[in-house]
């Protein structure tokens, strides 16, 4: 059994969507669809996916620009897991007022997941991390299996999300990260929200936030 990690570029400031899958069970899951995209949307048809899931690592306007769009293309809708903290922002426009424009998300997810969480992909299970700081309601999802965490706008590559944004804390950031991200095994692979992957290890020795 094998985890597919495919990632796009896409939406006005280069954000991350992951599709993932489980090539066995052809069982996929979104993370963070920060814009409507063809070019997933064929990727998922092509290799006949069944995506039953979209996770939010939070709820800022660039990552969840796409749910909307996504729901609409599929006759089975995939549940949306977000954390309860996130919704105040999801109803919102995800923040996107206090950027000068404003957006619809449509209807606010109701599949809710808490700290210690378990999710699955297909064989794959993925527990869900609280990782507040950059948000309220920001969570990383960590699967020991294959070593990988999709940690969205709370640490990139030698950088960390930002901290002055409404409802964001960065005291709370820093904790988040030496808990939750430090504790992982050094050759973790973080996946963030915009830019290139990184490892707990280089983090740990070459972050000059932390
Ligand atoms: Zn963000
Ligand atoms: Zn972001």
């Amino acid at each position: 059994m094998e985890l597919i990690i495919n990632r796009y570029v896409i939406g006005a400031i280069e954000n991350n969507t992951y599709l993932i899958q489980d090539n066995r069970s052809k069982d996929a899951v979104l993370i963070d669809p920060a814009a409507p995209s063809r070019n997933i949307q064929n990727d998922i048809q092509e290799n006949n996916l069944n995506l039953s899931q979209i996770w939010i690592t939070h709820a800022h306007f660039d990552h969840i620009g796409g749910v909307r769009w996504f729901l609409g293309q599929s006759k089975v809708k995939p549940s949306v897991m977000i954390h309860p903290l996130a919704l105040p922002l999801w109803n919102n426009a995800g923040g996107s007022k206090d950027f000068g424009f404003d957006f619809d998300p449509g209807k606010a997810p109701d599949h809710l997941v808490h700290d210690g969480d378990t999710l699955a992909i297909g064989d794959f299970s993925f527990i869900v991390l609280h990782t507040p700081g950059h948000t309220p309601g920001h969570v990383t999802f960590y699967c020991a299996q294959e070593k990988v965490a999709f940690c969205g706008d709370l640490i990139f590559f030698h950088g960390v999300g930002r901290t002055d944004l409404k409802g964001s804390e960065p005291q709370a950031l820093i904790k988040s990260i030496t808990d939750k991200i430090f504790s992982l095994p050094d050759d973790t692979i973080l996946y963030p929200g915009h830019g290139q992957s990184t490892t707990v290890k280089e983090e740990k020795l070459h972050n000059p936030f932390i």
